[in-house]
């Protein structure tokens, strides 16, 4: 037996059996959360036992929907390092600042456990294929567990997904699909061929369990920081699993009396598709539309996300905020973070760098407030950005030597 009780509706509340799969609420639509005994997860595991399990997101197996004996489809997803950037938070008059390195999972983004943990509960409940819309980290992910349970898998992306990301759901098997448009056409093309294929739909937040591999970032946050929660956590939002998961941590680690405090929770998009932050500086209460999107940031194109309620929830409830970045600021954060800190992080990351100098200019953080930023990709999944062509070396010795002194500049 798992230690999950039911799982719930984050609307209207209806309780839906967790033996069953489950898509969305079955009485109004909406968006649905595994719910734990978390009086018997506390008596069933403490701090000290789990500091002698092996890393990855499967330590925290009482708070994972697993049943008992479940076999995890993984390739060793989660685990990634809290890195302090030290030298940016110099640069930036700060003194905390952590980047969680989430481009260290398998698939080069934290998309392996939302996907890990989604095709794994579903593979147990019977699905015989899935089929996915994806901005490009989402598609890779589900075709590499796919392909690592043995079942078939269909990607559908807009035209201009990142290359690699459609390369690696391409090579592990899976039939990829492109469209004219955004995640949200790919979206309803899904929802129209899954039941077409008795395959099922993992479109973002329209099963419960890819929450639950998404959360285990903020049950690693809180672990890391040896069990306190950061004072303020920026996070790259799209579709929102993680904006939703991380607090849902928290929540529940608070709830178990393993953590206290408060993190304020900031979600940052790009100019070119902010749904959420209008929202947020709108009063609204969910999020509309965003007609057009365009970002090179392509998992936060997500014009019209499922969760728009629950994240500005959160944003609101944390005494958050939301803030929207320009292209050129990106590029300009990456190279930064790259610079100070070695980190070759994706675009969507690079935005939580510009976006935290914006903050801190508005006087928003204090100096020594605790900030962690959600580093959610690698830059190499992604079409490099524009850098100085290497110079080549030829001639003689001496041309050859001339020529690095000149550009090393020693
Ligand atoms: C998908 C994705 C995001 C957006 O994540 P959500 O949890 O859907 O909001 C951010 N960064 C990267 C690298 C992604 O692949
Ligand atoms: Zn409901």
């Amino acid at each position: 037996m798992s230690f999950v009780t039911h799982v719930e509706c984050t609307v209207c509340g209806h309780h839906h059996d967790a033996r069953r799969p489950l898509t969305v609420c079955t009485r109004c639509g909406q968006m649905l959360a595994v719910r734990y005994d978390l009086a018997r997860v506390k008596a069933a595991v403490d701090k000290a036992a789990l500091r002698s399990r092996p890393g990855g997101m499967y330590r925290f197996r009482e708070l994972t929907p697993l049943d008992e004996g479940e076999e995890p489809v993984t390739l060793g997803e989660g685990g990634t390092p809290l890195l302090p950037l030290t030298r940016l938070a110099a640069h930036l008059g700060l003194r905390h600042v952590w980047g969680k390195d989430e481009g260290a999972n398998p698939t080069g983004s934290f998309k392996a456990r939302g996907l890990g943990m989604a095709i794994t509960r579903a593979r147990t409940l019977g699905a015989r294929g899935f089929v996915i819309p994806s901005a490009g980290n989402a598609g890779g992910a589900a075709a590499v567990y796919a392909a690592r349970c043995g079942l078939p898998c269909a990607v559908i992306v807009p035209r201009g997904t990142p290359p690699a990301a459609v390369a690696e759901a391409a090579i592990a098997g899976a039939h990829v699909f492109t469209v004219e448009g955004s995640i949200a056409t790919a979206g309803r093309i899904v929802a129209a061929v899954a039941p077409d294929l008795g395959w099922f739909d993992l479109s973002t937040l329209k099963e419960p369990y890819r929450l639950e591999g998404k959360k285990t970032m903020g049950l690693e946050l809180a672990e890391q920081l040896d069990w306190t929660l950061p004072d303020v956590l920026l996070y790259p939002t799209g579709g929102g699993t993680g904006l939703v998961g991380i607090p849902k941590a928290f929540d529940e680690l608070r709830q178990m009396g393993w953590v206290t405090g408060r993190t304020r929770f900031v979600a940052v998009q790009a100019e070119g598709c902010a749904p959420v932050v209008k929202a947020f500086h709108d009063g609204a209460e969910t999020t509309a539309a965003w007609e057009d999107p365009t970002t090179h940031a392509a998992g936060l194109r997500v014009p019209s996300p499922f969760a728009g309620r629950q994240m500005l929830r959160i944003l609101r409830d944390s005494g958050g905020d939301a803030i929207a970045v320009s292209e050129r600021a990106i590029v300009e954060a990456q190279r930064r973070l790259a610079r100070l800190e070695g980190i070759w992080t994706s675009p969507e990351g690079a935005a939580l760098v510009a976006a935290l100098a914006v903050m801190k200019d508005r006087g928003q953080v204090s100096a020594d407030a605790r900030i962690v930023v959600m580093l959610t990709g690698a830059g190499i999944k992604y079409a490099p950005p524009e850098l100085p062509t290497p110079l080549d070396l030829a001639g003689s010795d001496d041309a050859v030597r001339a020529a690095v002194r000149r550009v090393v500049g020693t």
